[in-house]
């Protein structure tokens, strides 16, 4: 899809409103359509609809709307998930606002599927004790849901979207936040320009793309997350990334991904000699917590036995209609995954960490809010129930609309930046690759296993590519790196999706939330990287 065109030329950028949200995911649109009509500008990376983990949605958003649910079950599954570090008042009120923002969806336009009487269908999923998620056409919920909302963004006005606009920094002074720095990439263009803003809403996602195996899509490298750190936000939980066990291994970056239902229809996991290993592993199989298969997937790759995700006898010659989009995945890839099992690796997923955000979606900024995949609420814990981002990033969405809907407007005049723009340009082939260098590191250091050694390494390692970089969407990225980092370094034990092999119990001392900021990682980063330093002097003298 080609950009659009620019809804109005640069120079006739006067009295421009001053709500600005960052990112064209569920969590921007929707925040973007409870807001009108007040007038609202979506600045986002790709064009709405492209560059979004909420359009690669497989499975759909969890809501207790069976009869035989209730929103304490929900609460409950959410919590158990969360490995100790839930926040059950925010579980709970994500939970009991579940059905209404599904009601929102509905009138927006999305097909949610429905049985023969009319009542939408739940499906099951991993880890939850009733069935409990709306789904669309199968496995395509996130594309489906996206279209319906593109459509009605489109068709009000109240709603300006630039797209191929990366926003790159906060103004901020003191702790206020008072405007937005992006930069247009559109046609090769590099200007860059200011936004003064009453409140910005970052719906940037999530991180996954800071791993070189993620099923998310390359705008997914934590900027938002790093912007606001830059800016002095407060960051929780940042050490807590989910990795999907069953990412499809045909080379593609990002993995497709062989979403969770497979396995829920009985699918196996083998090794190369056909041996089903989860249950040496956990006695619940292939059904074991995520983060347990993800790690039982890891190893059996390390060790040089495989592993496939074997579908031939649970799903066989219907899979092209009950797994369209995975079908379709693997047949591009040469695997016909009626005959043949799929080959899978653990892949970077879902950041249940981000900017810390109060039960209103409030940073610690004033002027700043944040939702969906770059917030962290506590509704995850260490480690997300399926499903329950998608409706977190409504049900958020939702309340930072109420909330900003009281500020006064103020219209103010957008400026282009004086500021060069020779710092893109003249980099990008170097850019790329220091990219490329430090995914490889979080994958080895940061990724399904990490340890005090490696993590050490890999500060050291990300302090060497800071070094040479000038871009400042890289600079996000690196921030949201070191972030992710030096939070796993200072929780010395186990817990949910966050494994440390020097450390392979939970601790019941650490079962609580973590906060940092930038200040306090760039200093427990120096003493780590003086740690590394100490202990390569010594191998080299040995
Ligand atoms: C393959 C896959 C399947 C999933 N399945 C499910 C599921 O079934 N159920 C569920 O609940 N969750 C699922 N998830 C997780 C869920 O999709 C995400 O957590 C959720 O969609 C995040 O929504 P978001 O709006 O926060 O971010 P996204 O949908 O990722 O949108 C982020 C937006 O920000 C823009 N952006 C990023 N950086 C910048 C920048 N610097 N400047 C401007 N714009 C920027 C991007 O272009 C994009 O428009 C899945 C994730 C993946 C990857």
């Amino acid at each position: 899809m080609s950009l659009s065109p620019h809804p109005f030329p640069p120079q006739s950028w006067a009295g421009i409103d001053d709500v600005v949200i960052v990112g064209g995911g569920l969590a921007g649109l929707f925040c973007a359509l409870k807001l009108a009509p007040r007038p609202v500008t979506i600045i986002t990376a790709a064009p709405i609809g492209e560059g979004s983990s909420s359009g690669w949605a497989q499975g759909g958003i969890a809501a207790a709307m069976d009869p035989g649910d209730t929103v304490e079950n929900h609460v409950a599954d959410t919590i158990a998930a969360g490995a100790g570090l839930v926040e059950g008042a925010i579980a709970r009120g994500m939970a009991e606002e579940a059905a209404a923002r599904i009601h929102d969806l509905l009138s927006y336009g999305v097909p949610f599927d429905r049985d023969l009487e009319g009542r939408l269908t739940l499906s099951r999923e991993a880890a939850h004790s009733h069935r409990r998620v709306v789904r669309v056409g199968g496995d395509s919920a996130g594309a489906a849901i996206m279209q319906a909302l593109i459509r009605a963004v489109r068709e009000t006005s109240s709603i300006r979207v630039l797209e191929g606009f990366v926003a790159e920094s906060l103004k901020a002074e003191g702790s206020y936040v008072t405007g937005l720095i992006a930069r247009d990439r559109r046609g090769g263009l590099s200007a860059r320009m200011l936004l003064p803003t009453r409140a910005i809403v970052l719906a940037s996602g999530g991180i996954g793309h800071l791993y070189s195996v993620t099923t998310n899509p390359q705008e997914a490298r934590g900027e938002g997350l790093g912007m606001a750190a830059r800016a002095g936000a407060l960051v929780a939980d940042a050490e807590f990334v989910q990795f999907h066990p069953t990412a499809v291994d045909v080379g593609r970056d990002p993995a497709p991904l062989a979403t969770e239902a497979l396995r829920g229809e009985g699918a196996a996991i083998v090794d190369r000699n056909g041996h089903r290993f989860m249950f040496d592993i956990h006695e619940a199989g292939e059904l074991a917590p995520r983060d347990i298969v993800a790690r039982g997937v890891h190893q059996a790759r390390h060790s040089g036995r495989g592993a496939f995700l074997d579908c031939r006898e649970a799903v066989g010659a219907e899979f092209p209609e009950r797994f369209p989009t995975v079908f379709a995945a693997c047949m591009e890839a040469g695997i016909d995954p009626r005959v043949t099992p799929i080959p899978i690796a653990p892949a970077a997923h879902y950041h249940m960490g981000g900017i810390h955000v109060d039960g209103l979606g409030r940073s610690s900024l004033d002027g700043l809010w944040a939702c969906g995949e770059v917030s962290s609420t506590g509704a995850h814990g260490a480690n997300r129930l399926a499903s329950n981002s998608l409706l977190e990033a409504v049900v958020f969405a939702a309340r930072i609309a109420e909330d900003v809907q009281g500020l006064l407007p103020n219209h103010r005049m957008v400026r282009w930046s004086d500021e060069s723009t020779a710092d893109t340009a003249a980099g990008l082939p170097n850019e790329d690759a220091l990219l490329e260098r430090l995914r490889r590191l979080m994958d080895a250091a940061v990724g399904v296993v990490r340890s005090r050694e490696g993590l050490e390494a890999a500060l050291a390692e990300m302090d060497a590519i800071r070094a040479t970089a000038r871009q400042p969407s890289l600079l996000n990225s690196l921030t949201a790196a070191k972030l992710i980092a030096v939070a796993a370094l200072r929780r010395e034990e186990s817990r949910g999706a966050h494994f440390r092999s020097d450390f392979p119990h939970p601790q019941p001392e650490e079962a609580h939330r973590r906060f940092l900021t930038l200040a306090k990682a760039d200093a427990i980063a120096k003493g780590a990287i003086a740690a590394f330093q100490e202990t390569s002097r010594h191998a080299d003298l040995a």
